[in-house]
């Protein structure tokens, strides 16, 4: 994608979505961890409706190790993977009294060696809780940034590293965001809603996706 295309791009989702968020609810950056660790291969909406009560008498990693892992499994079986997601957030919970004096530090390579927080996890801690442009590339960044052109890449951190360096000021804090809601709710993995896309004539996949009725129109007259 070509530069003044990318600015144009970012533009776009900007003014649909001037203060995007993230879709986890978490009330400090240990809550935020603690939501992110738990919400791989699951959706963020399963995660907090399972974090609402926990986060309510949790909000400290001390408060964690004295829950212990059988009583944060009992505030998590709903969601896949509890039990080794239970025992990597008592874990990094432990880690963090131990290293970090309770408190979870602002740099991705301390981040990244807790248990449990991969990279994505430890961008998207950066981001939100620490205001760092980082760009943590899930599934619906690392379709969005392929279909699109703005970054394509073979991996979440081929995808990553073209995104950071696409990416100009002042779109890159919320950039990831943006992506993600994007992809999430119009660039569908099944089926981008490109007849609704609001950077359609930017994006480089085709065919682009006709609206529904006029899919079914053609559906009708071919028979
Ligand atoms: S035009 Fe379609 S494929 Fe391109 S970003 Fe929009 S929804 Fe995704």
């Amino acid at each position: 994608m070509k530069k003044a295309d990318i600015v144009e791009f970012y533009a776009r989702l900007a003014a649909d979505n001037p203060h995007p968020e993230t879709e986890l609810a978490a009330g400090n950056p240990f809550q935020l961890v603690v939501a992110v660790a738990l919400s791989a291969q699951a959706t963020d909406v399963g995660v907090n409706k399972a974090t609402r009560v926990l986060f309510e008498e949790v909000k400290t990693p001390a408060q964690m190790v004295a829950l212990g892992e059988e009583g944060l499994k009992q505030h998590i079986r709903t969601i896949g993977l509890f039990n080794t997601k239970a025992k990597n957030v008592i874990a990094l919970s432990e880690r963090l009294i131990a290293e970090y004096g309770g408190e979870v530090p602002a740099d991705r390579n301390a981040l990244e060696t807790l248990p449990g927080v991969g990279r994505k996890t430890a961008n998207v801690v950066m981001n939100v809780a620490f205001g760092a442009e980082t760009f943590a590339v899930d599934t619906h960044i690392f379709r969005v940034g392929n279909r699109t052109g703005l970054a394509r890449g073979k991996t979440p951190l081929a995808v990553e590293l073209k995104l950071d360096k696409a990416t100009p000021a002042p779109f890159r804090l919320h950039a990831h965001h943006w992506l993600i809601l994007h992809g999430r709710y119009v660039c569908k993995a099944r089926r981008p809603e490109c007849w609704r896309c609001i950077v359609a004539d930017l994006c480089a996949y085709k065919p682009k996706t006709p609206p529904p009725a006029a899919a079914s129109g053609k559906a009708a007259v071919a028979a």
